[in-house]
């Protein structure tokens, strides 16, 4: 069976969240003699592209409204990344350094699902499955249905995750003249709100649906991102999957961005070894316990929070803690971080940027993470720290509630009922408590450690599920 996985990103060529993580993971646990499997992704001026070599294996031009792009598609020659890697070349829009947040955003993620398709249906060969991820890919499976143009594709089984249910890859119908022709009768497969909406599109028109995580899906039914109504009506074609994370990268013994390797068995030793480079490069007392922060600064992920959390915790607890932020985004949220920093000195630092090597060390040497998300769709972060011994003080909430049980429940974690400054506040002192009983501390450490959270499993869900829907069309 061949199955393309379509998205936005692919770790390590480009990653801003999970999302780049599941497509450099997943893909690997699932490509085997039995399962042949391609990501395609956009090509972004970076590292990566620089320093591997790629072979052109398609050239054309696309055509989005009254403008033309010439694009090419280029292969990853050495297959190093554990399947095949294909970057969509179209200079004139991705030729930059970031993957998002441009003013074109919506013709740069059109244009790429465009030339993506243009490229399959001149192949010898369809694939059996397409897997699209999040909206960046959601018109491809109305396009590969209802525009004459890609009819020979209409046997594909498709399928979209819903990685992020709150980017939705909306925009207006002047724009509809981008999409390649189709009869208007369909309309109403694009449409949510008097807009055309990708995701929205994509969780109608596709085969199968999926959430990363299964209380993810239930809150997708309840919440309000508009999408509620949509997705109780294809309950009958909508699965919650959780993301599992790549042991291979992720490995406390191997991983080569630490300071110091360590195993379950000498984890104290180790991550205190790591803790104390970490803490001399952020000026800190590695004696103390490290409560981190790892993510994007968005009030989704209770970042807003942060800054009174740092305060409350560290007057109270009369600074006899350590914390340490990594992340950027909103531009409110890091001035408000920054300006904390010459009042806790010793006791607090903030890195904004993106910076994988400083992630993984700081998995490694914290005590406890913090993910106070509002919104969590699965979370990656709490899998990485269990793994790397780092207990997560959560908000039960998405896929935090699925991966995560509180201590005092026979759990790996602490949990907390609210995102809010008094909740995450009580959580830590828990944790303080926690940390002052050695044992328990270390057992439930050690329990976080041993936690199978690999793809090696749950990739053969996702396996099932290509089966299933391939039988189905058969069958009707
Ligand atoms: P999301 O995809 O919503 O951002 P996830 O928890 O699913 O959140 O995944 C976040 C991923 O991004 C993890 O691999 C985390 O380590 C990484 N990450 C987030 N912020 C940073 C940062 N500033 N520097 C390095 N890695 C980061």
């Amino acid at each position: 069976m061949e199955i393309f996985h379509i998205g936005a990103e692919c770790y390590p060529v480009a990653k801003v969240g999970g999302l780049a993580d599941v497509l450099g993971s997943l893909p690997k646990y699932q490509n085997s003699e039995n399962y042949q499997v391609r990501v395609v992704i956009p090509c972004y001026q970076n590292i990566f592209r620089l320093e591997n070599e790629f072979e052109c294996v398609h050239w054309g031009k696309i055509k989005l409204g009254n403008f033309n792009f010439p694009f090419s598609v280029l292969k990853e020659t050495t297959n190093k990344l554990g399947f095949e890697l294909y970057l969509i070349e179209i200079p004139e829009l991705f030729d930059r350094p970031n993957i998002y947040n441009y003013e074109d955003d919506i013709e740069r993620f059109l244009s790429f699902q465009i030339a993506t398709l243009d490229w399959i249906i001149g192949r010898n060969s369809l694939p059996d499955i397409i897997h699209c991820h999040d909206h960046h890919t959601g018109l491809i499976p109305f396009m590969k249905k209802y525009c004459p143009k890609y009819h020979k594709l209409k046997n594909i089984n498709t399928l979209i995750t819903i990685h992020n249910g709150l980017y939705q890859g909306i925009f207006s119908f002047n724009k509809l003249y981008y999409l390649p022709e189709f009869d208007l009768i369909h309309i109403k497969e694009i449409e949510r709100w008097n807009c055309i909406n990708s995701l929205s599109a994509g969780i109608k028109c596709a085969d199968e649906v999926t959430t990363v995580s299964p209380t993810y899906l239930k809150e997708l039914n309840y919440s309000d991102n508009g999408l509620e109504t949509l997705l109780q009506s294809v309950q009958f074609k909508s699965k919650g999957i959780l993301n599992g994370i790549d042991t291979d990268v992720w490995d406390t013994n191997k991983d080569k961005m630490l300071d110091c390797n360590f195993t379950v068995e000498n984890s104290a030793e180790g991550k205190y070894k790591n803790k104390e480079k970490l803490c001399l490069q952020f000026n800190m007392n590695p004696m103390l316990p490290l409560f981190s922060f790892i993510g994007r600064l968005y009030n989704e992920k209770g970042a807003d929070l942060l800054p009174e959390i740092i305060l409350t915790s560290l007057i109270k607890q009369k600074k006899q803690i350590n914390i340490l932020i990594l992340g950027y985004g909103d531009p409110v949220i890091e001035n408000q971080l920054l300006e904390l920093k010459p009042i806790f000195k010793g006791n607090y630092n903030v890195y904004i940027g993106y910076n994988e090597e400083l992630a993984h060390k700081t998995y490694a040497s914290s005590d406890y993470i913090l993910i106070p998300s509002r919104v969590e769709p699965c979370g990656l972060n709490q899998l990485y720290a269990l793994r790397y011994g780092t207990i997560p003080i959560v908000h039960k909430t998405g896929g935090l509630k699925d991966t995560i049980v509180d201590f005092e429940e026979n759990g790996n974690g602490i949990c907390h009922q609210e995102s809010t400054v008094s909740d995450v506040c009580c959580a830590i002192n828990r944790a303080l408590d926690l940390y002052k009983n050695k044992d328990k501390f270390t057992k439930i450490r050690k329990k976080g450690m041993h936690t199978d959270h690999s793809w090696k499993n749950i990739s053969q869900e996702y396996l099932q599920l290509y089966n299933l829907i391939i039988t189905r069309r058969y069958e009707n």
